[in-house]
């Protein structure tokens, strides 16, 4: 097996201060750019294969249609489709659906956790809400479901909605707040405002979902400590079940950057680094003192008992995730995949009978255990001897140079059967990953 990469770039956290353009946040391994059209015969031979005894499926569809775009916005999205042409990418998703019901490795399995991303799932009308869900469950059973997750825009949500929402069987809604502040929402070219998010939150949590989660964003344009304080006391007077906190990245395709790059800019005009930490350190605190638990880099759970979250811990363990939808995302049996970017190819692609893959990569077993050792680290701490059983090696001895350096930088401890981050580890463990990642596949871009 070929070595990981050789300690020679210090974790410069001057050089890492400023908030320059680009994707930090480490959310699939080996990184984008290495995935081909090359590979895309990978998958159709996994997916002709005989069935797995001993892997998860997941369900993803993604919903491209927002109201507006923000102008933190990455994400391929569509603001101007009407209703006969979303009911079209629809009919195109059931499609996929279909064709991969037949496939023999997809035969008769029934998804464990099934999740509805974006774009703005909640974009879609009641009856299409119904009549997509209905007809997925006709060719993938939600009946073994642990979880059924679902993104939602706050102004996009009336009462009758949420009600069809929990109604269709969704058991864990995102609600997409970023902040509880209208002029920074307004700055970021958010769609919604404050008075929808509080309405749509309070409704949401009269209505039996197995849990609320809301999204926040520290250091968004405008943010200042006193509004993000502000805003993390909003939400811990609002009781989610769950609060996810982003640090604010600009990547290259957003309408900020394009802005940075007519002006000549090189560092974004949000938060630098170190006060993004401080700002999601505070919250952490703050939360704790409310009786949460952090229970990863980015996630605060009322009641860790209760509050799962199924598809990420899942995914973060391998298991398959038969992904439909533009540009999406999915893995089967260690071959990954995304489809086609843009709605015209990934129609057509459906049209003439074929799935509409765009890219691929087949990993090999050191791969896949570096993917699963950097993902599950997101939560904090990682088992040893979880990964000698799976993959029948010492992660302790194959990482010791990476483990030794982010260690003697007060980053990490090893405690026993656990590698683990302490806060400022944490804070920082998208930068920190790139140490355990094969020498090839450092500081490659993450798009
Ligand atoms: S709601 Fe989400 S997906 Fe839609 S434009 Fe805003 S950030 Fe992008």
């Amino acid at each position: 097996m070929a070595e990981t990469a050789e300690i020679n770039t210090p974790l410069d956290a001057e050089a890492a201060e400023q908030t320059e353009a680009g994707n930090y946040f480490v959310a699939n391994y080996p990184p984008f750019s290495f995935w081909s059209p090359d590979y895309v015969g990978e998958v159709e031979r996994v997916l002709d294969g005989p069935t797995p005894e001993d892997s998860n499926l997941g369900v993803y569809f993604h919903i491209p249609f927002c109201r507006k775009r923000c102008h933190f916005c990455y994400f391929r999205v569509y603001t101007d489709k009407n209703a006969a042409e979303i009911n079209a990418y629809l009919e195109a998703g059931i499609r996929e659906f279909e064709r991969y019901s037949q496939k023999p490795y997809l035969a008769g399995r029934k998804p464990q956790f099934v999740y509805f991303g974006g774009g703005t799932p909640s974009y879609l009308s009641i009856s299409q809400l119904q009549d997509l869900t209905s007809r997925m469950k006709d060719l993938f059973p939600w009946d073994e479901t642990e979880e059924v997750a679902f993104e939602a825009e706050p102004g996009t949500l009336t009462e009758k909605k949420l009600e069809a929402i929990r109604e269709i069987g969704i058991t864990r809604l995102s609600l997409g707040i970023e902040n509880f502040d209208d002029h920074i929402l307004e700055v970021n070219g958010r769609a919604h405002r404050s008075k929808e998010a509080f309405r749509a939150l309070g409704f949401a949590q009269t209505l039996g979902f197995d849990q609320v989660n809301i999204d926040l964003i520290a250091g968004m344009m405008d943010e200042t400590e006193e509004n993000w304080k502000r805003c993390v006391d909003t939400a811990i007077e609002n009781e989610p079940d769950c609060v996810t906190i982003y640090q604010m990245e600009i990547p290259y395709n957003t309408t900020i950057y394009k802005e940075m790059k007519e002006t000549g800019k090189v560092t974004a005009p949000v938060a630098n680094w170190p006060t993004k930490r401080d700002w999601v350190d505070w919250a952490f605190n703050r939360f704790e003192e409310a009786g949460y638990t952090v229970n990863s880099a980015y996630t605060v759970v009322k009641n860790p008992d209760d509050v799962k979250f199924v598809y990420r811990d899942s995914l973060w363990e391998g298991s398959d995730l038969l992904s439909a939808g533009v540009a999406s995302f999915g893995h089967f049996g260690g071959v990954h995949y995304q489809n086609q970017a843009d709605v015209g190819p990934y129609m057509t692609a459906l049209d003439n009978g074929e799935f509409p893959i765009f890219r691929a990569y087949a990993t090999d077993p050191e791969e896949r255990l570096i993917r699963e050792f950097v993902l599950q680290l997101k939560l904090g701490q990682i088992s040893v001897a979880y990964f000698q059983e799976k993959y029948g090696e010492n992660v302790l001895e194959k990482f010791a140079a990476p483990l030794k350096y982010i260690e003697s930088e007060g980053f990490l401890s090893v405690e026993g059967d656990t590698v683990k981050f302490n806060r400022q580890g944490l804070l920082q463990v998208d930068r920190l990953l790139h140490e355990f990642f094969l020498s090839h596949h450092r500081n490659a871009r993450y798009t």
